[in-house]
């Protein structure tokens, strides 16, 4: 199953996935990636999955809404990897666009120094590209590249972009404590922030359980600090996401087994809000959850006192 959903966004609304690219193929291996370690480094673009069968899925899934009242506000790429290293990105968002739903891409920005990713995402009405350090020493530190990756080609290709991009441009800086939360660091992203001008600087910090088990969230002074400053330099609307506002309102179609896995897949998800999705579906025996348990489907988690459940990769 490549679509899955919908999820729900503060930043996108009602947003249906598109997991475009397989577990876990990426061009970094972030320290707090909720996938956990990347085991497919690589900046090589390729071909994955068949656009029309992905379109086909996105069609289905529209479909189940439509039968439930309920609609989609995007179609958002938000794969178990980076999804530009998909070469039928721009061919996809094309083939998916006709059904009217807005499309969301959400973008380690590795890739954006060549010519074709920003091809691709010039087609997405939404993109938001990752800035988590602009100095290339925390960058190597939070991100973990890929050994040919060059950090300034990235940042000029992110300046590159914002020029050039009619949609809406937004950025995500993920905060992790004492890596790239120093003041220092931090005015360096909100300088190269100013220039890329994005309609809004999210900041995030680590609310699901992170690849390395050191990872902590930055303290609310730390947070509060970060927010001033980067307003100060870059002049950016900053907003930051710092827990369950994305929790509520997960839809679940009559195949909940195959709903929970898409949605696990990349988007580890609370064991409360599993509950109260089984009790709506009048599925609260719990045997559905068991049974992927114990066939090794799903993995439990727990990250900061609370139970999660993520798709095994
Ligand atoms: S957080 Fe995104 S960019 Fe970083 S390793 Fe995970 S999938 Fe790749």
């Amino acid at each position: 199953m490549i679509v899955y959903g919908p999820i729900p966004s503060r930043r996108l609304g009602q947003s249906i996935g598109i997991n475009n690219i397989p577990p876990k193929t990426c061009s970094y291996s972030c320290v707090y990636c909720q996938l956990g370690r990347t085991n497919h480094m690589t900046i090589k673009r390729r071909a994955f999955y068949e656009p029309e069968e992905i379109c086909r899925e996105a069609e289905t899934k529209l479909q189940q809404l439509e039968a439930e009242n309920r609609r989609a506000d995007y179609f958002s790429f938000v794969p178990d990897g980076e999804p530009t290293l998909d070469v039928n990105l721009g061919k996809t968002i094309k083939l998916v666009k006709p059904y009217g739903v807005k499309i969301a891409v959400i973008t380690n920005a590795s890739l954006l120094w060549m010519d074709e990713v920003k091809e691709d995402l010039m087609q997405a009405d939404w993109v938001s590209v990752s800035i988590d350090a602009a100095d290339e020493d925390t960058w190597r530190k939070v991100d973990r590249p890929h050994g040919l990756l060059e950090h300034q080609d990235i940042l000029n290709g992110i300046i590159d972009f914002s020029k050039a991009y009619k949609g809406t441009l937004v950025t995500e800086t993920m905060l992790v404590e004492n890596v790239n939360d120093h003041a220092a660091c931090i005015e360096r992203i909100a300088e190269q922030l100013a220039r890329v001008c994005p309609s809004k600087a999210y900041l995030l910090v680590p609310t699901r359980p992170p690849a390395e088990a050191s990872v902590r969230r930055p303290s609310t002074a730390c947070l509060k600090e970060t927010v001033g400053i980067i307003r100060a330099i870059s002049g950016a609307e900053v907003e930051c996401i710092t827990g369950d506002e994305e929790e509520e309102g997960f839809f679940f179609t009559e195949n909940i087994a195959s709903d929970l896995l898409g949605i696990a897949a990349v988007h580890p998800i609370r064991e409360d809000i599993v509950s109260t999705l089984l009790e709506k579906r009048n599925a609260e025996d719990r045997s559905i959850l068991n049974e992927l348990l114990e066939q090794g489907r799903i993995i439990e988690f727990t990250y900061e006192g609370r139970k999660f459940y993520r798709r095994k990769i």
